[in-house]
Parts: structure tokens; sequence; C-alpha cells
């Protein structure tokens, strides 16, 4: 018999996965060129070639027993800790050192090791809505619950559409609040955090912290950081806020989400940093991650100063919102990552998500990222699917009134 601790997850099995498979089934019925499938986050960028090669070179190259062995700390390969703390040092003007790296299962383990290291069973943290569907999951993993700030989607007291509502956040926090959980680019708006929104968010953070005697910590889940387009700039969150967890990925900036690689930031900076670093190491290996994957680490140290072909993702960007806006549909313009969040022509996302299946358009309801009333599309996809699926979009709408 099934763990009664798991049935709210059976119950609750993420919209987007079954989408995703609802997509394979339609494709096999409909033939792929038929079914505009937007429902997963899985870049549709090649991984750059300097990534093969640098598999090909370690494996050929290097002893196969290291290669593949125990041979790391559970934190990861010193030298690839320090070519990753160089790496963000050079771009940010941060001074990291191996010491503040963790290297992780991707940012999905990142983020489950620093809620177990920062945050008591018992105690709560906060998510912007709308936000990554899988946090709240995260959180009950270590007995901790998510609650969602109410979306921004006019922005609040001048601040930009889907941009964190401070002022409710601040409300919110109490006695038990122990971590706010941000994500810039974020995915589903594709918006990106302003500097001045950081400072302001660690303002009041500040100022909470001090008020309840406890510190209250920033996650910042930063998968999409080099997905920023028209030379965005994503603000590097430990310089205004020294409390502050980095959970970063290559999954997406080097097309590598099947590999599992990561890391977390832990700056010397934040309250309790020695202890803090071993709990992040210790929680690394009794979560069972033990150790990120050792070939993928060389590689991404190999890689460092690779990026994905981001000029895709803007083609795509471009071409959908052009699309989708003239057509009818008010959608807020992404700055970064690549999906786009659009406003419901009808009240109800997840009826809406059910008709544009009827036009093979799959895309997932906002109510997966607590923010109904609106859709998340993907557009890593090719562009051919972004220009053939306008046409299908319009239907659709057209279909509605
Ligand atoms: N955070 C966000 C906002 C994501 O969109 C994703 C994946 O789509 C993740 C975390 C998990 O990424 P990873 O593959 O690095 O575990």
């Amino acid at each position: 018999m099934t763990a009664r601790s798991m049935m709210p997850y059976v119950e609750g099995n993420s919209a987007i996965r079954e989408m995703f498979e609802e997509g394979a089934r339609m494709a096999a019925e409909y033939g792929a060129e038929n079914v505009y499938d937007f429902s997963l986050g899985n870049p549709s960028v090649l991984a750059p070639e300097e990534v093969n090669k640098a598999i090909r070179e370690i494996v050929e190259e290097e002893d196969s027993l290291m290669v593949h062995g125990y041979n790391t700390s559970n934190s990861g390969y010193e030298d690839v800790r320090t070519t990753v703390a160089d790496h963000i040092n050079r771009i940010n003007g941060t001074s990291f050192g191996a010491e503040n790296i963790i290297m992780t299962v991707g940012a999905a383990s990142g983020l489950n090791v620093a809620i177990k290291t920062l945050v008591d069973p018992g105690e709560e943290i906060l998510a912007f809505a709308p936000y990554f569907v899988e946090y709240g999951n995260y959180a009950a993993n270590h007995g901790v619950s998510l609650r969602a700030v109410p979306a921004n989607p006019e922005g609040r007291n001048g601040s930009e559409a889907f941009s964190p509502d401070i002022d409710a956040m601040s409300e919110m926090i109490n006695e038990k609040t122990r971590a706010v959980i941000i994500n810039s680019p974020n995915n589903p708006t594709g918006v990106i955090y302003s500097e001045g929104t950081i400072k302001r968010l660690a303002q009041v953070l500040r100022e909470k912290s001090e008020e309840y005697g406890r510190e209250i910590y920033i996650i910042s889940d930063e998968p999409y950081r080099e997905l920023a387009y028209d030379g965005a700039q994503v603000p590097y969150v430990t310089k205004y806020y020294d409390n502050t967890v980095v959970a970063y990925s290559w999954s997406k900036s080097l097309s590598l989400p099947g590999e599992r690689i990561g890391y977390l930031v832990i700056p010397s900076e934040m309250a309790d940093f020695e202890n803090a670093v071993q709990a992040a190491n210790i929680a690394n290996r009794v979560l069972g991650y033990v150790n990120a994957p050792t070939l993928i680490q060389r590689v991404a140290a190999r890689c460092i100063d690779c990026v994905t072909d981001i000029d895709a993702y803007d083609r795509n960007r471009k071409a959908l919102y052009e699309g989708l806006t003239e057509a009818g549909y008010e959608c807020t313009y992404p700055q970064g990552a690549f999906y786009l969040f659009v406003k419901t022509p009808i009240d109800d996302d997840k009826e809406f998500c059910a008709k544009a299946k009827e036009f093979n358009i799959l895309v997932v309801p906002g109510s997966s990222f607590a923010c109904p009333g609106y859709v998340r599309i993907a557009y890593c996809v090719s562009h051919d699917t972004i220009i053939n699926s306008l046409p299908a979009f319009r239907k659709l709408r057209e279909s509605l009134y």
C-alpha cells in the first residue's frame, strides 16, 4: 500500500508532467508537426559542442577510477568549486572562494539542501506567486510550509508588473518565517527583478529579521540567470543581502537538464557561516544526493565560459509575443527565461487549457503556479512550432467569443 505521506503528491501530481505525457500521446495520434506542445521547460537549443568535447576528453584522458569514483567530497571537487567561484567573481565583482560553493544535483537538489540547512520543520517559507510549482513539494519534504505572497500583475505601488509585492510580503512575515524564495529571471513570467526591487526586499528583510530577532534568509533560485534578453542585468543577490543562498543550475544555460548539475553559493558573510556550509555539505549527503555527478562536475568546469544560443530563444520570444498580442491576447513581455505568461481570455485557466487542447495547443494553467487566470507558454520549441501555432492560437481565441 502506498505510504499515506505520499498521497498528497500522488493526488497533486504535476500538471506540467501530465501535459507533457498528453503531448506525446497527441503527437503519436496527430503527427508531431500538428501538435503545439508548450508544456515543458526543456531546452530546445543543443548543448554547446564544447560540452560533448569535454566529456570525450575527460573520459579518454583522465583516470577512469577517479572520474567515476566516490573521490569527491560531498561538496564537490575543490578545483571545480574554485573555477566556479572565480567565474562568479569575474562577472559579478564578488569575492567567493571554493569554500562558498557546494556542487549540487541541479537547482532542484540545491533548493532541497538549502531548505534542509536553513529552515526547521514547522517553520515557514514565503514565495511570490506565480512560482515554480515544485517549491511547495520541496518545502513539504522538510516539514516546512510554503505560503504564497499574492501575485502582483498590475505592479502595485509603482513596481513593475509581476515583480514581487514586497509590501504584501512584509505583512505576511511572522515569528515562523525563516526564508523567502525568489526566482529571477522568473518561471513562469519571464520577469527579471530589478536592482531596486532586490534592494527593497533586502531592506525589508533586514528590518523584519531585527524585529523578530532571527535570521530570515533569501533563497535565490537562478536556473535562468544566463537567459536575459536585450542586455538586461540580473542583480547578484548576495551583494545586497548577506543571508542569501543562491541555487544555480546548468540545466538551461548549457541545455543539460538530464545531467543534473548545479551549485549552491553560501556567502562567508552569512550568519553562522561555518556551520551553515558544513550542514549543507552533510544535507547533500543525507538527503541521498551524496555528491553532484563527478564527470559532469568536471565538464561544467571546463565549459565554465560557454553559454547557450540565447538568440534562438529570443527569436521565439519576439515572434510569439507579437503573434499573440496581434491576435488579441494580453501578455507580459518576458525579459528573461523562455516562458510567456498570458492572461486567459476566459476567467477559468483550466477550462482555457482544455479548450486549447481542442486546437492541439498544450499550455500550463497559471493555477499550477498559484496564479489562476493565466497560462504559461514554454517557448523553448522550434521556431517552426511558434510560427505554425499562431493561426491555432487565433482560432482558439475566436472560438471563445
Ligand atoms: N527552479 C525553477 C524556477 C525551474 O524552472 C526549474 C526547472 O525547470 C528548477 C528550479 C529545477 O532545475 P534543475 O533542473 O536545475 O533541477
